[in-house]
């Protein structure tokens, strides 16, 4: 794939973003590893509507920047600990979406409630302690509290999604997203019944073979 493709896919899924109600303004953001060794990220505070494929910023793995004139995204650190420590990820989503986030700031984790939080996520999404934005702590602990699920909540911050690609990435995303909203609106009614660990694996493992490497 070109990197030309591939800077339009970070602006594709960057808007889907914005469109599902998973971030607001420049918040947020994504990127794309390519080849290995390089990876395209959002850069820094640029609007999602207005973006074009030249302010895709272009960096290698150690963060230097390869091709682009705009500073990477501040969450650079953290997307970058999750590549170097996972050969599987090739695309990570960083959102601040608000259901979500209520989990986060209580420092609670996400249940498995609906089935597809067992197939996409691959289980209960766990929280970091919190740790300041932007530092490459942050990114281990990540990597830490992922384990083997696709998503990961940020103590009184976020949401982090990862995938095979940038679509698996987003659907993770929104994945959290629904799963932290159902949770809370059933919550009220009553008291939600979680789906038993066995179904997870089931669900997970094939949602892994259906879906896998394009
Ligand atoms: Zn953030």
């Amino acid at each position: 794939m070109l990197m030309l493709d591939i800077r339009k896919k970070i602006i594709e899924a960057a808007r889907k973003m914005l469109k599902y109600g998973l971030t607001t303004g420049t918040w947020g953001n994504l990127s794309i590893r390519h080849n290995e060794i390089l990876v395209a990220i959002t850069p820094s505070g640029v609007d999602y509507e207005t973006m074009i494929p030249e302010d895709v910023v272009i960096v290698d793995l150690t963060g230097k920047v390869i091709d682009g004139t705009l500073k990477p995204s501040s969450e650079m650190p953290m997307h970058l600990a999750i590549y170097q420590a996972r050969s599987d990820v090739q695309a990570v989503v960083h959102t601040h979406s608000p259901y979500a986030s209520a989990f986060a700031i209580l420092g609670k984790e996400i249940p498995v409630v609906l089935a597809e939080m067992g197939s996409v996520v691959g289980g209960s999404v766990l929280v970091t302690p919190y740790c300041r934005p932007g530092t490459a702590e942050l990114g281990k602990d990540v990597v830490r509290c992922l384990r083997d699920r696709a998503g990961v909540l940020l103590g009184n911050h976020g949401v982090v999604a990862i995938g095979r690609n940038i679509e698996e990435a987003l659907t993770a995303a929104q994945v959290v997203e629904d799963g932290a909203r159902i949770y809370q609106m059933a919550a009220v009614i009553g008291e939600p019944r979680l789906l038993p660990e066995e179904e997870v694996s089931v669900l997970r493992e094939q949602y892994i073979k259906h879906y896998g490497q394009k």
